[in-house]
């Protein structure tokens, strides 16, 4: 509402004209808003037609009427005093305050004060513009209240949320965990597989070593699996020499360059400290068997029965921290030499129970049990290959009469010596052996009659020349007799070629002794 000019009604009923007072009456009647004006006494002098439905006082009732006997009844002394006071000091004022209706009814009105002047400028009272605001002020209140229920239930919300978050966190924690759990129990699966996989590849390498009979066959079976375990790794078995001054290349897998043929045990530092030796690629301690090389790599020893027997060179993956394998490499590194090495060493005892059944203790020749077989199989070689083979039966001369005369020990020192300068003077291939007593045999491999004519010759003359000393006693030189036959002319199986040389040999002694004699009859070259 427009700002109500400060004219005191009554006083100017009669100044203005009546048209012009009823125009502001009706204004006021109209404003909308309880309109009342009271003198500096809080006498009501006017009260519209809004202020008696506002209060529900009639305009009969209010005018002429302090303040405190209407609407204001309930104000305390203090309040209403105030009330009086403001008014008199001519102060505006703007509010909202609790007022009480006719009825009883509490009110809650929104209330501006103005004072009001007369026409000389005189302070004689105030105009009070109220609204009803009960409503607003509920719908306030409510709102309020509302707001109230909604921020609670928003914090509700947000501290649920949050649980949530929280809640949220810690699955996508147990999902991670979960997920590690998962991802560490496939891993072991996988790790059993490949346990499993290996045991299996090496049990069944162990099961072949056991029934292996020779050595290549042995070296194929471990080439074999190495292949297997390391599929990405070329290596390289070495086995030593019985000699032990080196070590013979005797197997290798992968597609790295092969090896060298063989490797002295000071090359390597795997042999040099008895224990394996891992490599990495810019390390500086590399064996140096492996200078050619630039990857990492491990050298095993490969121990049986006490002893190192060989070693395992193998290109694998070295940590450059660790300065070892992955785990389960070195496992199975290790898995493969702790079987190798006892197969080999059995292999190694075999061969020297075979050799032991199969020498001659005094002389180191092979037994006659041995010459049998070994002319066997000779004749079968030669039967396919069509070439010659010769024997050769050699019987001391007079070796009794030598027991007799220097003593029985002095005897096996001869047969002994006769038997070295019989080794010394034959091929490799060729086969001697002790046939019984003081008689030997030769088996000459690819030789004809004529081969073993001159062969036996220079065996004659070889022991003839033998200078024995024997406990300080010079001993004579022996002499022997020499009988000689060939396949295919003196016959096809090794008795009768035995008989034929046996028959040759006797002929020679009736000769004379100390010469070689031919089997009988037109052996073809
Ligand atoms: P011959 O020239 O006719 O061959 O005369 P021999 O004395 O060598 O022949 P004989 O067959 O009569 O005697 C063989 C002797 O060889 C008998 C035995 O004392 C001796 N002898 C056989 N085996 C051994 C042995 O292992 N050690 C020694 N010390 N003597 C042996
Ligand atoms: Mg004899
Ligand atoms: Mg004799």
């Amino acid at each position: 509402m427009k700002a109500i000019k400060p004219v005191p009604i009554r006083r100017i009923e009669g100044e203005l004209h009546e048209a012009r007072a009823r125009q502001l009456e009706q204004v006021l009647e109209q404003s909308g808003e309880a309109v009342i004006v009271k003198d500096l006494d809080a006498v009501v002098t006017f009260w519209n037609r809004e202020a008696v439905s506002l209060y529900g006082f009639s305009a009969e009732e209010a005018i002429g009427r302090p303040l405190r006997k209407l609407h204001a009844a309930d104000l305390s002394e203090s309040d209403y005093a105030k009330v009086l006071e403001r008014i008199r000091a001519g102060r505006p004022t703007s509010s909202t305050t609790e007022r009480r209706k006719k009825t009883g009814e509490v009110l809650r009105v929104a209330i501006k004060t103005t004072p009001l002047h007369d026409a000389r400028g005189q302070l004689v009272g105030e105009i009070t513009v109220a609204r009803d605001v009960t409503a607003l002020h509920r719908t306030e209140e409510a709102l309020r209240a509302a707001q109230a229920t909604l921020e609670a239930r928003l914090a509700a919300i947000r501290e649920a949320n949050r649980s949530l978050l929280r809640e949220a966190a810690s699955r996508r924690k147990t999902e991670a965990a979960m997920r590690r759990n998962n991802q560490a129990l496939a891993a072991t699966v996988r790790q059993l597989e490949t346990f499993h996989r290996d045991n299996e590849v090496l049990s069944r390498m162990a099961e072949l070593l056991q029934s292996c009979a020779r050595r290549d066959e042995a070296y194929a079976i471990v080439r074999e699996t190495a292949d297997h375990l390391f599929t990405d790794a070329p290596g390289s078995l070495y086995i030593y020499r019985a000699s032990r001054d080196a070590l013979e290349h005797v197997a290798a897998w992968g597609d790295g360059e092969p090896g060298d043929a063989t490797l002295v045990p000071d090359e390597c530092w795997a042999l040099r400290l008895g224990r394996p030796h891992f490599v990495h690629r810019r390390s500086t301690t590399r064996c140096r068997h492996a200078q050619q090389e630039a990857e990492s790599y491990v050298c095993m020893p490969v121990q049986g029965q006490g002893q190192v027997l060989g070693l395992l060179h193998v290109a694998l993956e070295v940590g450059s921290r660790t300065l070892r394998p992955a785990d389960d490499v070195e496992r199975r590194l290790r898995a493969l030499t702790d079987r190798v090495g006892p197969a080999l060493a059995n292999l190694n005892l075999r061969d020297a129970l075979r050799e032991l059944a199969l020498r001659d203790a005094l002389t180191g020749l092979y037994n006659r049990r041995y010459l049998e077989d070994a002319i066997e199989r000779e004749l079968h070689r030669s039967a396919r290959s069509g070439k010659p083979l010769s024997i050769i039966m050699i019987d001391i001369d007079h070796f009794k009469h030598f027991n007799d005369k220097f003593g029985h020990d002095a005897g096996d020192f001869v047969l002994n010596a006769v038997a070295r300068t019989i080794t010394k003077h034959i091929r490799p291939s060729d086969i001697a052996c002790r046939y019984g007593g003081e008689e030997l045999a030769v088996v000459l491999c690819e030789a004809d009659l004529e081969r073993a004519g001159e062969r036996a010759e220079t065996l004659r003359r070889a022991i003839r020349e033998t200078n024995l000393t024997h406990l300080g006693q010079s001993l004579p030189g022996p002499t022997a007799s020499f009988g000689i036959a060939a396949y295919p002319g003196h016959g096809s199986r090794p008795a009768e070629l035995l008989k034929a040389a046996d028959t040759a040999l006797y002929r020679a002694k009736q000769e004379g002794r100390d010469r070689v004699c031919a089997a009988e009859g037109a052996p073809t070259a």
